[in-house]
């Protein structure tokens, strides 16, 4: 007898912005798999397209808007969702003719009206769903979302006013997420957040077991828990508080990668006042000295914003001023733009001119090449552990613990036959860069 078979609905994914919107992506595509949609490769095998946007500064906004409306043109029928999603007018006003559109982290949202246009099978095809979800990244590393939301308001972000505030997981709920992506084949987990070292306040660290221990919902046992497992763990959006200095620990035993993304944003006391930023008072620099005591071999990655107003020569030349006697590892560095919404607009009568935030920018990026080429050739003759992302020819592309995946440098390997991406090698650094290494294997 023949079984007659119906076609699954086909649904397409534009995933845009940050590692934190790529959790969103992942979540839904989980939901859609575990309903039995299947997702399409183009748009023109979709049924349906759902873009998941990024609002964060104009140029993504721009390229968020363009994301939907080649969709539209392409496909026709579309569901915006994610942070741009938070103005809906700015979409509306362009693109008028969008199915729906929808907030970040609105996933029940994006399921509602992806039933309404595009009815689910009437099987869920439950056991389609692979335990650790489905992963946009490579199957070696994933993204951990640890908590949605931030408790702070700094004057230039606008993502609490359509996040909220901080809403941890529970701590059994987010290690199980953990093992699943490990069991999967992945070999590093980058817990991602707004605060990774707020995590459990607002859970006021209720303990859950696992592994027949209680765990704390709390910043240190979260991450020692994590140490557990036995794979790369990354933490990225940690702010300077007291409390972080007991992972360091954590970071010196090798349990954790020693690397720290820290959103610095500024060394002015002023501007860190006006920017009115987590742990604005901390003497960094005494703790980074501190920190590199217990870890040595610790990088520190972080983001700063010149030109934000108000920001004076003497403001900057501090900031240059503690670059130099941090001496941060990785440095990314944008030129302040206003974010409709966001509270330092108040302070537009004090806004420093383009050329002048250009020409920070410059001479910022310019010490921080120099800092870095000098501390990757202190790296020159000394063996690690690397883990392979791609293949070139006879090449690999790889990352060493000081490198996080999209933002960071890379380690090319010469002569890499037998090697796979995702395998780990070992290998010894015999060439230095500004920003990326050399090696040759040490042992496959
Ligand atoms: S810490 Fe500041 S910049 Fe980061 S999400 Fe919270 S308010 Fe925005």
């Amino acid at each position: 007898m023949k079984t007659l078979k119906r076609m699954a609905p086909k649904v397409g994914f534009v995933s845009l912005g940050c590692p934190k919107a790529l959790v969103d992506s992942e979540r839904i595509l989980t939901r859609l798999r575990a309903e039995g949609y299947e997702v399409a490769a183009s748009y023109a095998a979709a049924d349906l397209v759902i873009v998941n946007t990024c609002g964060f500064i104009d140029s993504a906004v721009d390229e968020s808007l363009d994301a939907i409306g080649e969709a539209l043109a392409e496909n026709g029928k579309v569901i915006v969702t994610g942070c741009l999603g938070a103005q809906p007018q700015k979409i509306l006003d362009r693109h008028p003719q969008v199915l729906k559109i929808t907030g970040p982290q609105r996933y029940e949202e994006v399921m509602a009206s992806v039933h309404e246009h595009l009815p689910p099978l009437h099987e869920p095809f439950l056991d389609l769903i692979p335990a650790q979800g489905i992963k946009l990244t490579p199957r070696h590393y994933a993204y951990l979302k640890i908590s949605e939301g931030c408790n702070h308001r700094c004057s230039f972000c606008i993502i609490p006013s359509f996040r909220g505030d901080l809403v941890s997981r529970p701590v059994a709920e987010v290690l199980r997420e953990a093992e699943n992506l490990v069991r999967a084949g992945v070999k590093e987990i980058l817990v991602v957040s707004q605060d990774t070292s707020a995590y459990g306040v607002d859970l006021k660290y209720a303990a859950q077991p696992w592994r027949g221990a209680d765990r704390r919902a709390r910043f240190f046992d979260l991450c020692a828990a994590l140490g557990e497992l036995g794979v790369w763990i990354r933490l990225h959006y940690v702010y300077p508080y007291p409390h972080v200095d007991q992972v360091i620990e954590l970071m010196a035993a090798n349990k954790i990668l020693p690397y720290l993304d820290i959103p610095f944003q500024h060394a002015s006391a002023r501007i860190l006042k006006l920017m009115k930023r987590p742990a604005a008072a901390e003497n960094t620099l005494e703790r980074i000295a501190a920190w590199r005591r217990v870890a040595p071999d610790i990088t520190i990655r972080s983001t700063f914003i010149v030109g934000f107003p108000g920001e004076t020569d003497q403001d900057f030349a501090e900031l240059m001023d503690w670059l130099r006697i941090a001496q941060l590892d990785r440095v990314g560095c944008f030129e302040y733009s206003p974010i409709e919404g966001a509270s330092a607009n108040a302070l537009v009568e004090k806004s420093v001119p383009d050329e002048v935030k250009h020409e920070r920018r410059e001479q910022f990026m310019e010490l921080s090449a120099q800092i870095s080429a000098a501390r990757l050739a202190q790296k020159i003759g000394r063996k690690m552990r690397v883990l392979v992302d791609k293949i070139q020819g006879s090449d690999a592309i790889a990352r060493s613990p000081s490198d996080a995946p999209e933002i960071d440098g890379t380690v090319k390997i010469r002569k890499a036959k037998g090697l796979s991406v995702g395998d780990w090698a070992d290998v010894q650094i015999i060439k230095a860069g500004a920003y990326d290494l050399e090696a040759k294997i040490e042992s496959p």
